[in-house]
């Protein structure tokens, strides 16, 4: 059995498990704006390889965040991409 990431929720034995990056448990040095991530963050550098501009670590805690959002439509797609990427869904887009 495969986990397909990119679903927003996959009933795997029953359980209900929710794979999209959640505002509530956003960390709160993401930058306002609508991209963030969540504390579901495993710290692979993905998205601070492909959106250098606009993710970064935050080292004592072990994992990523929105340092600025993206003004230009290159950042915009690199963002997207992240988010994409992410292997635990941990970026949103719905941000305040
Ligand atoms: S791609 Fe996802 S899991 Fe990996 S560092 Fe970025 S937010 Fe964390």
């Amino acid at each position: 059995m495969g986990l397909i990431f990119g679903d927003s929720n996959t009933n795997i034995n029953g359980l209900n498990i929710n794979f999209m990056a959640d505002i509530a448990n956003r960390y709160p040095e993401n930058v306002t704006g609508k991209f963030y991530v969540d504390n579901q963050c495993i710290d692979c550098d993905l998205c601070r390889e492909t959106a250098p501009d606009n993710f970064t670590r935050n080292d004592d805690g072990g994992y990523s965040y929105v340092y600025k959002q993206p003004t230009t439509p290159d950042e915009e797609a690199r963002c997207k991409e992240a988010m994409e990427g992410c292997p635990v869904e941990a970026i949103g887009n719905n941000g305040p």
